[in-house]
């Protein structure tokens, strides 16, 4: 019997890096791999390497590359520049509870632990920040303070207006660190120009390698941050620990990639979520789009079709189609997407919410077939309650 993959829909949450990635990766994980802090030719050739990828890291970002500091990820990007830097912002860290958790949760452990007091962002029913909001947390005074941000929202993907919240934030002489995990990809950024003091990305959401991210950090800040590990002093103190080439090199890779193809592939990641919603129509289904109406990720919606419960309709499209959910299931309790309850919605709304995200290598036909899958699942899951 023929097996075949579901309907990859889930590229908000991990994009399969570019066989062009692939390639340029292989020479060092293979015949070229080194120690790219070793003092031979090897060690060196690899350094290299990696001041190579820094450099495409810094050109996507608008950034210098000496900026650039590796990490595990996304998640270390932003615990670095949030513990890093709290401890020199005595007006607190304020974020958005409609962040990644690996924002919301460090700025929660730093407050509960006495280490930087927390504060909250006000937003939308968009999830939209406006820079006033931000002007008006940040009057209480106190002193300096850290402003967090993600650029695209993950689950709802509304995009913020970072140039205007930035000038905000600078102007009063406050830090901004913005999390562009979901945007580096898609949207043209200038971390001069957004006034942006650090910011994150990770390699998995930019069609690179899983497993490596970086923090742009502006160069004024390098007396001021504090490394999350301690040990062989590896990127100038900021970050101990071997850098890996062959995931360096790949992300990088991927970095120029991203820059090169934007305008393409935005074109096509449109065009992907036009068919989508036309070819749910056109099965009689119109599903409620949560977020920002117009200023969100390409390729990415956030969705909820009213009476069936999210894990109701992922269980049936399993074998059809991947997609996710903010909504979990534990213990057989549905507890609804802690984004969309901050967001407003009530438990049950927040409970039916789903994520549909199409990429690069997504064709016509799947993004109709997903539709026809999504509509069949919807119909049977109505039709049962
Ligand atoms: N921030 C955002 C906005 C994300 O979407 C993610 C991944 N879901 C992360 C941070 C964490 O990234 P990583 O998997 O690289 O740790």
């Amino acid at each position: 019997m023929k097996f075949s993959l579901p309907i990859y829909a889930d590229y908000s949450s991990s994009a399969p890096p570019l066989p062009e990635v692939v390639e340029a990766m292989m020479e060092w994980l293979g015949s070229s791999h080194a120690n790219p802090h070793a003092d031979h030719l090897p060690g060196h050739r690899a350094a290299r390497a990696i001041d190579d990828a820094r450099q495409r890291i810094g050109d996507l970002l608008g950034a210098d590359p000496e900026g650039v500091i590796f990490t595990s990820g996304a998640t270390e990007s932003n615990n670095l520049a949030l513990k890093g830097l709290a401890g020199t912002c005595l007006g607190g860290l304020y974020v958005s509870s409609l962040d990644h958790s690996s924002i919301v949760e460090v700025a929660r452990y730093l407050n509960d632990n006495g280490e930087c007091r927390g504060g909250q962002l006000q937003h939308d029913l968009y999830g939209s920040v406006s820079p006033d909001a931000v002007k008006a947390s940040l009057s209480s005074g106190g002193g300096r303070a850290l402003v967090a941000l993600a650029h695209g929202n993950n689950e709802i993907g509304t995009i913020q207006e970072v140039a205007a919240i930035g000038r905000a934030i600078s102007d009063g002489g406050h830090l901004f660190h913005v999390d562009a995990s979901q945007t580096a990809a898609h949207v043209p950024i200038s971390v001069h120009e957004m006034r942006i003091s650090t910011l994150s990305i990770s390699g998995h959401k930019l069609y690179g390698p899983a497993g490596i991210g970086a923090l742009w950090m502006d160069s004024q800040l390098n007396d001021e941050l504090l490394p999350l590990l301690h040990g062989g002093g590896q990127q100038g103190g900021a970050r101990s620990g071997t850098v890996p080439a062959y995931l360096a090199v790949g992300l990088g890779t991927a970095a120029k990639l991203a820059l090169d193809r934007m305008t393409e592939s935005r074109a096509h990641l449109a065009s992907m979520t036009t068919l989508f919603l036309e070819a749910l129509h056109g099965n009689g289904i119109d599903p409620v789009i949560i977020g920002h109406p117009t200023k969100r990720l390409p390729g990415h919606l956030s969705l909820r079709f009213p009476g069936a419960t999210a894990p109701d309709l992922l269980s049936r499209l399993a074998p059809h189609v991947a997609l996710s959910t903010g909504a979990a299931c534990s213990s057989g309790e549905l507890r609804a997407s802690r984004v969309l309850r901050a967001l407003g919605m009530d438990e049950e709304s927040a409970g039916e919410g789903v994520r549909v995200s199409f990429g690069r290598s997504t064709t016509r036909r799947e993004a109709k077939q997903a539709a026809g899958h999504i509509a069949n699942a919807v119909r049977a899951v109505l039709d049962l309650n």
